[in-house]
């Protein structure tokens, strides 16, 4: 299925999970599916993995850059992550509004409070691991981190799952095409809502007055 018919744009969807839940796999499969939905290209201070690509993965800064945004009142939400800044430049959700095209952020829960704060129209995702025991699985097997690194990251996780009370929608990762149905399923269902499209029906079948005065 194709979604384009669907979409209006001008939908932000903010997503988080604690690291190793699969946040980073499905949301590159929803961008991949949804040919309307981009994703939102980070400011890190973070160096570079192997393999990641500036300006598509994040965009590297050094934490002078990394201030001096925050200063500027450049970013829409940051946090400080596992030791490193992380931010999403108001710009980027500027440009996406104005051309027409949803956004998905993929930040932490700090990071999503400052966007529920202050964007109306943010749709909120958390993804979750079936338990604490497959997520460490996963970590281990993902072979990108030391002992330390995840023992700190499953540390961090029992903290980050609590926050996922006031998120709009959970998704469970245990298995990955179900999950991948779900995700697509939420984004679908926010494409639908009267209030996104009401106004081209409206047009279109001439009851354009009656919205004007709700
Ligand atoms: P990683 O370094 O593994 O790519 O990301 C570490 C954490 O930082 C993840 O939880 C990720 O969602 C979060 N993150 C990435 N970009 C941003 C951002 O722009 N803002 C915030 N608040 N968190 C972010």
């Amino acid at each position: 299925m194709n979604s384009s018919s669907q979409r209006s744009g001008g939908n932000l969807f903010v997503v988080s999970a604690p690291s190793g839940a699969g946040k980073t796999s499905l949301c590159k499969e929803i961008i991949d599916f949804f040919p309307g939905l981009r994703h939102s290209v980070s400011y890190t201070t973070r160096a570079p993995r192997s393999g990641e690509i500036d300006g598509k993965d994040y965009h590297f800064v050094s934490r002078d850059v990394f201030d001096g945004m925050i200063a500027d009142g450049a970013f829409a939400e940051w946090a400080e992550v596992h030791g490193n800044g992380y931010g999403t430049a108001i710009r980027t959700l500027d440009d996406a509004q104005a051309a027409g095209y949803d956004i998905l952020l993929e930040i932490d829960c700090q990071g999503a409070a400052q966007i529920k704060n202050n964007y109306r129209q943010g749709v909120f995702v958390f993804i979750l691991p079936p338990d604490l025991a497959e997520l460490k699985r996963r970590l281990e097997s993902r072979g990108t981190d030391s002992a330390e690194v995840i023992a700190r990251r499953i540390d961090n996780a029992q903290g980050e799952i609590r926050e996922a009370i006031w998120y709009d929608y959970l998704v469970v990762n245990d298995v990955f095409a179900v999950a991948l149905d779900q995700f697509k399923a939420i984004v679908i269902a926010e494409n639908c809502r009267t209030a996104r499209i009401l106004g081209s029906v409206a047009a279109e079948f001439g009851f354009s007055d009656l919205i004007e005065n709700t």
